[in-house]
């Protein structure tokens, strides 16, 4: 009842007002009447993990998150709904519209992509203290960014890549649990996945727009395909890398709407889905029902939090290839 209720409003708010009003709106309007914020984030959660560990600052300024002065979490609810809103529109201008609307070249030409770039530790400067392993994922990003220069170059720059390198908190006893992404993680690694690790996955999702290259006419071979053989030469561990078409149910638009979504999810929940494997969520353990989503402990959760905030979207964001002006 309350989902579908939330989801009728939303729907209303976005056909009737432009963002900014629409925040002014939900402030308003997403309470019960007990003045809790009717929302999917669980707001307390997250406060209790963050001053928990010692952050109240961020803590403070998450909580008073407002209409006049943004926190600019991407954990934040509000906070994340713009960066959605933002991100869409990127979408849009970048990948959409130069194919003014023809249909079937976008789909032609562009194709979403997935790369597990590196599996990173927390720091544990003690045995019982996890911290976020800020210079190590600083330098996976900003290797896993020369990289993809580098692809870019070797097509002379005319391939346009737009998403986001996304950090995802891995556990590695739910991990194992996993039919496939414990494995997968674990060849990555190099060596078994502990049940006792604590992991951050540094990957990213993006769309690549094809639509520059001329097709070589003495190869038999699709650019897509060439495409996803130059990816796999370079990351090149089982499952590393994935290049897919858009959905093929929807219209582009609407594919591309979700995607744009998809990197920027920062969960506070565990979720082990994986390449459409184990979708329903639920797995069968010693005869037990298993549930797939766990919320982080609230020090991964807390961790998570902070290192996203010092690291700062910038970091993140892929946009390459698209003009200086439009940036
Ligand atoms: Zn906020």
């Amino acid at each position: 009842m309350q989902a579908d209720y939330k989801k009728k409003l939303i729907e209303k708010l976005k056909i009737k007002y432009p963002p900014k009003d629409r925040w002014e709106m939900r402030d308003a309007m997403f309470e019960d009447l007990a003045g809790r914020p009717l929302w999917d984030r669980d707001k307390t959660l997250i406060q209790s993990a963050l001053i928990e560990n010692g952050y109240d600052d961020i803590a403070a300024k998450m909580s008073s998150c407002s209409a006049a002065k943004r926190c600019r979490s991407p954990y934040c609810d509000y906070c994340q709904r713009d960066l959605f809103d933002g991100q869409k529109e990127r979408f849009k201008k970048f990948l959409l519209k130069p194919f003014k609307s023809d249909e079937a070249k976008a789909r032609k030409n562009l194709f979403f992509v997935t790369v597990l770039h590196e599996l990173i530790p927390f720091d544990q400067p003690d045995s019982d203290i996890l911290r976020f392993p800020m210079e190590k994922i600083k330098s996976a990003l900003a290797s896993a960014r020369a990289k993809l220069k580098a692809v870019r170059r070797s097509y002379k720059d005319q391939i346009k890549f737009v998403g986001a390198f996304e950090l995802e908190a891995v556990n590695g006893l739910l991990v194992n649990l996993h039919p496939v992404k414990g494995q997968v993680l674990a060849e990555m690694n190099g060596t078994k996945i502990k049940l006792s690790d604590k992991f951050i996955l540094v990957h990213s999702h993006f769309i690549v727009d094809l639509s520059k290259i001329k097709p070589s006419p003495n190869l038999e071979k699709e650019p897509v395909d060439l495409f996803r053989e130059k990816l796999r030469e370079i990351w090149t561990s089982t499952r590393q890398v994935d290049v897919s078409r858009l959905y093929e149910n929807k219209p582009v638009s609407q594919s591309l709407s979700r995607l744009a979504d998809y990197p920027l999810k920062f969960p506070i929940k565990y979720y082990y889905r994986f390449n459409g494997i184990a979708a329903d969520n639920e797995i069968i353990v010693k005869g037990k029902k298993q549930n797939l989503a766990r919320n982080h402990e609230p020090a991964v959760m807390a961790e998570m939090i902070t290192g996203v905030y010092e690291i700062g979207l910038n970091a993140l964001f892929i946009r390459m290839g698209l003009t200086k002006a439009s940036k």
